[in-house]
């Protein structure tokens, strides 16, 4: 029953495993013809399937799949000024083609931000294989914010088990903790780095 649930096509489709030697790929737009493209020089970290309103997901799709990678490691290599920030005012700046919408990175410019220095990005706009797949579902509940029927919750919380996505509605215990200890630091909780 749950397997008719549809989480996103590539995690559908069952994504190929990292490759141990992986140095990154091209990340290209959906336009027909001059296409952004975006080079990321290195393998992603905590790829996983997002369910909040804001991220990019392909049509039809109930989940994105997002990943972090270092900013430094983020280039553009094509059609810059097709690029647009989707909303100026959120944390993190997503940037996308203007003529088909796809959101190449999303980039936090606040240097106090937990995230800072991770640039957001969609593997799958990357025709090479190796990314690290995703592990864990993220804002599950949010779904139901983008028109999600709320009775097929245990459903496709069902389905993200079943694909090994441990579901959660906010992020993963790790990028939980990262946020916490962030702040802790930031306010003499926890020892190293003080807040100017
Ligand atoms: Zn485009
Ligand atoms: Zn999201």
């Amino acid at each position: 029953m749950s397997d008719e649930v549809r989480i996103h096509p590539v995690v559908d489709e069952g994504m190929p495993p990292a490759s141990d030697d992986f140095a990154g790929g091209a990340l290209v737009c959906h336009c027909a013809e001059h296409q952004v493209v975006v080079a990321v020089h290195e393998q992603c970290m905590h790829n996983h399937v997002c369910g909040c309103t804001r991220c990019w997901k392909p049509a039809g799709a109930l989940f994105s799949m997002v990943a972090v990678v270092p900013r430094e490691s983020v280039s553009v290599l094509a059609h810059e000024e097709k690029l647009e920030i989707a909303d100026e005012q959120a944390a993190i700046q997503r940037h996308a083609c203007r003529e088909c919408g796809v959101h190449l990175f999303g980039r936090i410019e606040d240097t106090a931000h937990p995230f800072h220095g991770l640039d957001f990005i969609h593997p799958e706009l990357s025709r090479e294989t190796g990314w690290a797949p995703p592990t864990f579902a993220a804002y599950v509940s949010s779904i139901i914010e983008s028109g999600a029927d709320p009775q097929n919750m245990a459903n496709v919380r069902a389905r993200l088990e079943e694909l090994g996505l441990e579901p959660y509605d906010c992020l993963s215990p790790s990028l939980m903790d990262a946020i916490a200890i962030h702040r802790a630091k930031a306010n003499g909780v926890l020892g190293g780095e003080r807040a100017a």
